[in-house]
């Protein structure tokens, strides 16, 4: 795989170079950004093209629009924000591939930097027949020289400007990409041991594959956050109203089989934060995660179960995370992902390699007060990264390496 530490290596004065980044960012409803942390980790490699001499062609998605034009997802609103960051102008066009588009980058100079609109106003970014992905991939490699893929966030989705335009121009990975890639090698190539995975979030189906194929490299599985009552359900015991898959019940179970049966720990929270309501204007309770009252839901990991948690954390050598420990955009449920993410800077220090998977698990821990050095690497994709150690192919890297 080429990176783009061998496009620099050549003068790249006169040449254009499109790159997709991931500049997928959260905005509140003013469209402030409410983390910025895709556009810093997008700076270095298209800094260091600008650096080389080339003008750069940056493109990116922002939400899921329909493909069509839809002002809700613009990327306008990450301008003034990226340009700081990169420490000078972006140019922006009100297109992708159109006539602003064309007009932005013909009159780019050396050096320069232009960010075209929304990649999915166009429905040949997402789309699903190859010849419609195909001629608008043909659009954006007619803007430029090289390619070069940046985009972490995306790498596992066969897209337009993700894996169609890698076959139309010589490609490279972004320093970004490669720098992910190499961790996650890490990860799944003879890790450190013991290496514990730390899962949370919503949706227990979302990551019921990794947990199957990470029964064959992780020591120990340790499962909070809402997706934790199907497991707790598929032990037996009541959950309440928390949030509960039905459907995933027996599949959990049979995990929780296999696990044992190949002496793999799975570790579940044994008293858990409870509430009448979805609400932080309630009052709340800690109690067994045996005992949730039927009317009453799980809403964070207990006390207990942060104690437990953090000493299998720290005495690990290798720590993936990914999902919160519960509903932590309400303060009284936020504890239990807080003191995760404190087992997590503990580890680091110790030595452990420390890795928090994905976007929201990195917006989690720098809205809870945690600074991107104190782990060892937060990764800009979770969808990505998740499917990475599925161990599925990665369409965007596997096109890089041809
Ligand atoms: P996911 O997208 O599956 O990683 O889920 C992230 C979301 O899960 C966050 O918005 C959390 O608020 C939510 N969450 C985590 N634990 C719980 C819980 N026990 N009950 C309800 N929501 C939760």
């Amino acid at each position: 795989m080429k990176t783009t530490a061998d496009l620099v290596g050549q003068d790249l004065h006169g040449k254009r170079v499109l790159v997709r980044s991931d500049l997928n960012v959260p905005l509140d409803d003013a469209k402030n950004i409410t983390d910025d942390g895709r556009l810093r980790a997008s700076v270095p490699t298209i800094k260091a093209l600008t650096a080389a001499g080339a003008a750069v062609i940056v493109v990116a998605h922002l939400g899921r629009p329909k493909g069509s034009p839809d002002e809700k997802y613009s990327l306008k609103p990450v301008v003034t924000r990226f340009s700081e960051l990169l420490g000078q102008d972006v140019k922006f066009a009100e297109d992708t591939v159109g006539d602003s588009a064309k007009a932005v980058v013909a009159g780019l100079q050396d050096g320069e930097i232009a960010l075209l609109e929304n990649l999915r106003f166009n429905a040949g970014e997402t789309s699903k027949d190859d010849a419609e992905r195909g001629a608008f991939a043909d659009q954006l490699a007619a803007l430029a020289d090289f390619f070069v893929s940046d985009g972490f966030g995306v790498v596992h989705r066969k897209q337009a400007s993700v894996y169609d335009v890698a076959t139309r121009l010589p490609h490279f990975a972004g320093g970004l990409v490669g720098a992910e890639v190499e961790v996650l090698k890490r990860l799944t190539e003879e890790p450190q041991r013991p290496y514990a995975v730390v899962l949370g979030g919503a949706k227990v189906a979302d990551k019921l594959a990794v947990i199957a194929n990470l029964m064959k490299t992780a020591d120990r599985l340790i499962i909070g956050g809402g997706m934790a009552y199907t497991f707790l359900k598929a032990q037996g015991y009541e959950v309440g109203t928390s949030l509960l898959d039905p459907e995933k019940v027996e599949t959990c179970a049979a995990y929780l089989k296999e696990a044992e049966a190949q002496g793999v720990e799975i570790v579940l929270p044994v008293d858990t934060v409870i509430s009448p309501e979805f609400s932080d204007q309630v009052e709340t309770k800690i109690v067994p995660s045996t005992e949730i009252p039927s009317d009453w839901m799980g809403l964070d990991i207990g006390p207990k179960t942060r104690e437990l948690f953090a000493a299998k954390i720290v005495e690990s050598k290798t720590v993936f995370w990914n999902g919160p420990m519960g509903a932590f955009e309400m303060a009284p449920y936020s504890g239990g992902t807080k003191a995760i993410g404190q087992a997590l800077v503990d580890a680091t220090a110790s030595g452990a390699l420390t890795v928090v998977g994905g976007g929201d698990s990195a917006a989690a821990v720098r809205q809870l007060g945690f600074t991107d050095d104190q782990f060892g690497h937060i990764s800009t994709g979770g969808g990505a990264s998740l499917e990475y150690l599925e161990g599925k192919t990665l369409p965007g890297i596997e096109i890089l390496d041809n």
